[in-house]
């Protein structure tokens, strides 16, 4: 069975009210994430890894940040649908891990709910789906808490039909 993996990468900026949206699930919080969409990093950085593992293309140039369509648009459902694209080339998802840098954010208390939604979207198990948070010990600009870092990599398999 061919294993391909991917890389993926995003940064948003905090700015004042909430709440905070990340891995899918809306944290109680006096910022958010700004961006043109939702902000959602983790989303953001888990549809890039997935679409890399696919050499399927990127966020940007599937959901163009030049497009009134998606202002404010759901990135939970952006990863949907660069997982219907990259099961279109015949890739499966099957295993993804997440680092948030964060100087402030606490990833554990909403862990297991990013988790599942995560898994939700890629349409694998909750054990397949690793999140964990680091701070960035003080330094720069997340250290200064002027926003908050995601780096995720992700491994697709070739479905049968591909394979042969
Ligand atoms: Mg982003």
């Amino acid at each position: 069975m061919t294993t391909r993996v991917g890389i993926g990468y995003d940064s948003h900026r905090f700015a004042a009210g909430g709440p905070l949206i990340l891995g899918g699930i809306r944290i109680p919080s006096d910022t958010h994430l700004q961006g043109h969409s939702d902000g959602d990093a983790i989303a953001h950085a888990v549809t890039d890894a997935i679409l890399g593992a696919a050499v399927a293309g990127d966020i940007g140039e599937m959901f163009s940040d030049q497009d009134p369509a998606h202002r404010g648009r759901d990135s939970m459902g952006m990863l949907r649908a660069a997982v219907a694209r990259v099961r279109a080339l015949g890739f499966m998802p099957q295993q993804v891990d997440v680092a948030v840098v964060a100087e402030q954010a606490r990833i554990t208390p909403h862990r297991a709910a990013m988790r599942a939604a995560v898994a939700e979207a890629l349409g694998v198990s909750v054990d397949a789906v690793s999140i964990k948070g680091k701070t960035n010990e003080g330094m720069g600009w997340i250290g200064r808490g002027e926003g908050l870092a995601c780096m995720a990599v992700a491994t697709v398999v070739a479905s049968p039909a591909r394979a042969g």
